[in-house]
């Protein structure tokens, strides 16, 4: 039984070919730079299947034109998708407002209400409805399921969804706390349980993740009482070319006194601020590298990502009054030691320790990394949104 993931992005596909059970992938790739002018020769689709990696160059003019593509590396990988007995579809959806908060199959009408809410993602709706398009012409006679970012956020509590704006504008712009990564959220926090030994309705706990974006979430008993992300993914941490929480008065100051319009000021807090916009740099490994060298913007950027992951962390536990663990997971919460020290430095005396040689272990598997006697367990476990949404698809088309 195998399952196709697709994450479309505005100018890329990411993918991969599953077993929803086991969680083997047959295949997996991405496509990239779709619509842009490329120079000849370059990589625009990368396959990777039993070890192997296959490459196309040349320009990719839209998401069809990519998803092709790729069916053709799939055929040449020995994978026939249009005869492979594909179980279904599974499409990461950005927002899902509050129109949507479970998975759902996909057909014309939820295609179009998609498309509605991109006032609300105008940055990712439009690109997963061309995504579903494309898949849909392709695939007619396999189910396609949309599984949405916001959905584990649903239920929020109203005092953590309601931002205090006036009411009548926010309700009519359909203006609240939404979350995103819902899908990494539940997947990691359900996985934390099985890690415990214990239903999930019994645990409370803070997962962290931190990966290019990045968010916190508080979860009790298994269902989400708070997370950083908000009307939009912007809110919260610090990330890679996200600013996280700023003071809403910096926009008008900008659109003031510096001439900013709207694209000006979209582009400034989605693309060019977070560690980029501090060091130059928005790859976590790059920023280790230049404070290695002794970076003083860089070193400022680091300090300034913990500072927020921390308040969050403070913020969290005070929410959950008993808290049962602490995750990491995502690029940077999986793979930096330094981080996840630092995040929780200084916090024995509220049962938080972090044991250093567990923390610097090399390990892909879910783990410990508090010493065994620690009062609240923290721990490493490695999202698989991919898994997560293969399976809800699963379970939706069975
Ligand atoms: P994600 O969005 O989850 O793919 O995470 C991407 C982020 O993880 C990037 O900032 C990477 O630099 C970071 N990352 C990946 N591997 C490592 C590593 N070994 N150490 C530190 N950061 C890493």
């Amino acid at each position: 039984m195998r399952v196709l993931v697709i994450n479309s992005g505005s100018s890329s596909i990411k993918y991969q070919l599953l077993d929803p059970v086991s969680g083997t992938v047959a295949a997996s790739g991405m496509v990239s730079r779709i619509g842009e002018p490329v120079e000849p020769g370059a990589v625009t689709v990368e396959h990777d299947s039993d070890g192997h990696t296959l490459e196309h160059d040349g320009a990719i003019a839209d998401h069809a034109a990519g998803l092709r593509v790729v069916f053709d590396l799939f055929a040449q990988s020995g994978h026939d998708l249009t005869g492979e007995g594909l179980y279904a579809v599974g499409h990461r959806v950005v927002h899902g407002g509050e129109v949507f908060y479970r998975p759902t199959l996909i057909n014309d009408a939820v295609v179009r209400s998609i498309d509605e809410l991109s006032a609300l993602a105008p940055l990712h709706n439009p690109a997963n409805v061309v995504g579903i398009e494309s898949v849909r012409r392709l695939l007619p006679d396999v189910p396609q399921v949309a599984v949405f970012d916001t959905a584990f956020f649903h239920g929020l509590p109203d005092a953590a969804k309601t931002y205090a704006i006036d009411a009548k504008v926010a309700a009519a712009q359909g203006i609240r706390r939404y979350g995103f990564h819902g899908t990494s959220h539940e997947y990691v926090s359900g996985r934390v349980a099985e890690v415990l030994g214990r239903d999930a309705s019994t645990v409370n706990q803070i997962v962290l993740h931190l990966g290019n974006g990045a968010s916190a979430s508080a979860i009790r008993g298994g269902r989400a009482v708070d997370t950083s992300m908000g009307l939009t993914p912007l809110e919260g941490l610090v990330m890679g070319t996200r600013s996280g929480d700023i003071d809403p008065g910096i926009i008008a100051h900008l659109m003031r006194t510096a001439d900013f319009d709207i694209d000006a000021i979209d582009q400034l807090l989605n693309r060019n601020s977070g560690i980029k916009g501090l060091s130059g740099v928005n790859d976590f490994r790059e920023l280790q590298r230049l404070i290695d060298t002794g970076d003083r913007a860089a070193s400022l950027a680091y300090e300034v990502y913990i500072h927020r992951l921390r308040h969050y962390i403070g913020a969290y536990l005070v929410e959950l009054g008993e808290v049962d663990a602490i995750t990491f997971t995502a690029g940077v919460g999986e793979n930096s030691p330094q981080v996840r020290a630092d995040a929780l430095a200084g916090l024995t005396r509220f049962g938080i320790t972090v044991d250093p040689i567990r923390n610097a272990a090399k390990d892909r598997a879910a783990r410990y990394i508090s010493p065994p006697d620690a009062q609240i367990p923290v721990l490493v476990v490695p999202t698989n949104e991919e898994l997560a949404i293969a399976r809800a698809a699963t379970a939706l088309v069975t």
